[in-house]
């Protein structure tokens, strides 16, 4: 492995290949790299589209990884879903850098493993139990005190595999172990948060780290709707605290990338609800609102080369969901509408598929300040629903 800097005209692989791909591969476009992307499976991906190469196969096939890694001067993430050890094997036999490195990915992947690597960063996060049998759901619930959320230790995201318990019997409790399965459940306190906040930090190679600030984000339906920057309703303090638990995660696992730290904030308080080593959707708004976006700071970081300036200008972002095709007139959205506003920032990330709930994009506008920009980002997101 190499720690020289991978120049411009290399080939950055990335796993996964959705929206934070396609906007990583523009990024990495931008700078002069070539992309290659795996994609799991599926061909014509959102990422794969606008990668140099599509690797359209299994993340355990492990002939075509092989390919996919002979082809990459450094590999990244833009899902962590997957599992890491064959890749991380091949590309070392093949002298490839994976970064971030797979043992946080195998951290971030399952949620047991994520609460211990937080704890021992020393950041609070709420009260949970591991739970696999039926006698320890009903214990955690128990002990916890209702209402509490179950959620799946393994391949949960936007809320998925996660319920929601007032209580819960022996006859309840055994129907959600069985649907769940071997992997478990984490049992975690509900948190009556006032809001919710995000860091994304960027750490390089030489341990240099930066960041966007804070974000505080809104979900609908778990999945995240608006975000906004710097935060309407939290302190400087809690802010403050915030990009320094964001750090702190970072360094303690040794991140080369970035990473996202996602926060609960009650009162003063915070608590880590959630890690993901990649870009984030709540990063989003970087693109058009820092010198260097999520996705700059990430090649940057991974190609061993300085980090950029991350600070950003207010912002807002809000989700463009598959719902907004689901309209009675047959009409697609009014685009135009969105756009008369000169400010709007499209993103559309190349699904062909519309489902309700899935994300097919979003807009950002920048603005004097954090509520102008999101009252603008809102308005034109309204105005998608006028048709032509
Ligand atoms: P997650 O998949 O853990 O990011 O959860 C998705 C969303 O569900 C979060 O952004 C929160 O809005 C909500 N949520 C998750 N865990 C909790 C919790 N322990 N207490 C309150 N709300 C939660």
């Amino acid at each position: 492995m190499t720690d020289h800097p991978i120049a411009p005209g290399g080939t950055i692989g990335i796993v996964g290949s959705g929206q934070l791909g396609r906007m990583l591969s523009f990024e990495a476009h931008r700078l002069g790299y070539r992309v290659a992307v795996l994609t799991g499976g599926t061909k014509d991906t959102p990422g794969g589209r606008v990668a140099d190469i599509e690797v359209a196969a299994g993340y355990d096939d492990d002939l075509a990884v092989q390919r996919f890694v002979d082809t990459c001067d450094v590999i990244t993430w833009e899902f962590e879903n997957v599992e890491v050890d064959m890749l991380e094997h091949l590309a070392s036999r093949s002298g490839v850098p994976v970064r971030p490195g797979s043992s946080i990915i195998a951290a971030a992947q399952h949620r047991g493993r994520e609460r211990q690597a937080l704890m021992a960063a020393g950041v609070p996060v709420a009260a949970f139990r591991e739970v696999t049998t039926t006698r320890q759901l009903v214990r955690a619930v128990t002990d916890l005190g209702p209402p509490v959320i179950a959620k799946r230790v393994r391949f949960g995201y936007d809320g998925r595999g996660q319920v929601r318990l007032a209580s819960v019997d022996e006859p309840a409790a055994r129907r959600i172990v069985e649907k769940i399965g071997d992997d478990g459940l984490i049992v975690e306190e509900v948190v009556p948060f006032d809001a919710e906040v995000s860091v994304v930090v960027a750490r390089g190679i030489t341990g240099e780290m930066t960041h966007h600030g804070v974000m505080e984000n809104v979900h609908v339906n778990r999945i995240l709707d608006t975000t906004v920057t710097p935060p309407l309703s939290v302190s400087h303090r809690v802010a403050a605290a915030a990009v320094d638990m964001a750090t702190t995660i970072a360094e303690h696992l040794g991140l080369v990338g970035v990473l996202c730290v996602e926060m609960f904030v009650t009162g003063e308080e915070l608590v880590v609800n959630e890690i993901a080593p990649r870009p984030h959707n709540s990063g989003h708004c970087t693109i058009e609102a820092a010198s260097t976006s999520q996705f700059g700071q990430q090649l940057r970081a991974i190609c061993g080369l300085p980090l950029g300036d991350g600070s950003c200008r207010p912002a807002a972002m809000v989700q463009l969901l598959g719902d907004l095709w689901n309209d009675p007139s047959g009409h697609p959205p009014g685009w135009s509408e969105a756009m008369a506003d000169p400010g709007v920032h499209l993103h559309l990330y190349g699904k062909e598929e519309v489902r309700p709930g899935r994300k097919m994009g979003h807009m950002t506008c920048i603005d004097v300040s954090p509520d102008k920009a999101l009252e603008r980002a809102l308005a034109a997101r309204r105005r998608l629903w006028r048709r032509p």
